[in-house]
């Protein structure tokens, strides 16, 4: 048997490891500790583990990371870790730093099968699900990169559609939020983004694990969502809301909607009054992203006067919403930008 990697694994699912190799559970909450509660990813420096034991355990498992074969870093800031997988496949995260806030947009698939006319990773079709080691690894691997400092905030923005790849997600979810041996992230930090898939979005919320969901909206009209994205003939904006509305808000909880603004395309008053009243009796906070380019694409940013002028009547109806920049165009780690990524 290949030696099974630790990463990613919950605690309970350690202890039923540990109890596989003959030990008590108890054995299984110290490897959980040593690995999410003090970074410790070596099994030899698992010092309160008695050193048969430890020898038994690195027989049957192992404690591996994604490679972090590139750090490339943009002028504002932002830092696009490359990893290289075990299969040779690549993945890429994005380090953020925000006034206190430093966040992780993370990828839980390599390329992506939904094909969204605007979207570059959406040219490379699907290859493979990450699996939970794979995307665990990811955060683990950016704190250790932070060093003193740790990720504060997690979005699931990165290469992929997180709810397609739903087992694997909720796992990294689970690691990220247990605060007793996983990682003890506030599941309020944590946001989980979606091309809408209605089916999913009803199962997740039926977790119970608080995160934030973001919608990839893109258009408030099926004629022009549906021409942008093909996942709109499958479930269209009468059946998203509907499972947007039902999915459990705690008191000051918002949906969030991104909304890429394409030139000519969604940017028109009209639109934005059709998003204002799609949005009705929705806690919502609407984020503008302005386009990014990438080679041979048919879309184009609009004018920073257009911009604003969507997002001056979305404000004027009540509705919070803010133009984000993206971070990391000049690397290519920008909003649709990630693609595997070989390096020169
Ligand atoms: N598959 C999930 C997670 C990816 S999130 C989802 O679609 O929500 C990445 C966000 O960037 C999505 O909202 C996506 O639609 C948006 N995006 C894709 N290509 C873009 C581009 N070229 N410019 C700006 N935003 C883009």
């Amino acid at each position: 048997m290949s030696p099974t990697n630790l990463v990613g694994l919950l605690p309970a699912e350690l202890e039923d490891l540990t109890v596989e190799l003959g030990a008590s559970r108890y054995r299984g909450r110290q490897i959980a500790t040593w690995m999410y509660r003090k970074s410790i990813l070596e099994i030899e420096r698992m010092t309160d583990l008695p050193k048969d034991f430890r020898a038994a355990l690195a027989e049957r498992a192992r404690i591996a990371l994604p490679e972090l074969e590139q750090v490339i870093p943009s002028q504002d800031g932002s830092r696009k870790l490359v990893f290289r997988l075990e299969d040779g496949a690549r993945v890429s995260a994005v380090l953020m730093p925000d006034d206190d806030r430093m966040t992780l947009c993370l990828s839980t698939q390599v390329g992506c099968g939904f094909e969204c006319a605007f979207c570059l990773t959406g040219t490379m079709g699907l290859e493979r699900n990450l699996t939970t080691a794979e995307i665990v690894g990811q955060l683990l691997a950016a704190n250790a990169l932070l060093g003193e400092s740790r990720v504060t905030h997690m979005v699931f923005m990165g290469m992929g559609e997180p709810l397609a790849n739903y087992h694997a997600l909720v796992s990294a979810v689970r690691v990220f939020v247990d605060a007793r041996l996983g990682l003890g992230y506030s599941p309020r930090r944590i946001t989980v983004s979606t091309v809408g898939l209605v089916s999913q979005i009803e199962r997740l919320g039926r977790e119970d694990l608080k995160v934030n969901i973001a919608i990839s909206l893109h258009a408030a009209s099926d004629e022009v969502r549906s021409r942008l994205m093909p996942i709109n003939r499958s479930w269209d904006l009468g059946a998203l809301m509907a499972a947007v509305r039902r999915y459990p808000l705690a008191p000051r909880q918002r949906v969030f909607f991104e909304y890429v603004m394409l030139d000519g395309v969604n940017d028109g008053d009209e639109e934005a009054r059709k998003l204002v009243r799609l949005l009705r009796d929705v806690r919502a906070k609407v984020n503008l992203i302005p386009f990014n380019d990438w080679p041979g694409t048919r879309f184009r940013r609009p004018p920073l006067s257009r911009i604003l002028a969507f997002q001056s009547i979305l404000l004027g109806s009540g509705i919070t919403t803010t133009v984000r920049w993206s971070k990391g165009e000049d690397i290519g780690a920008a909003c649709g930008q990630l693609r595997e990524a070989v390096p020169a």
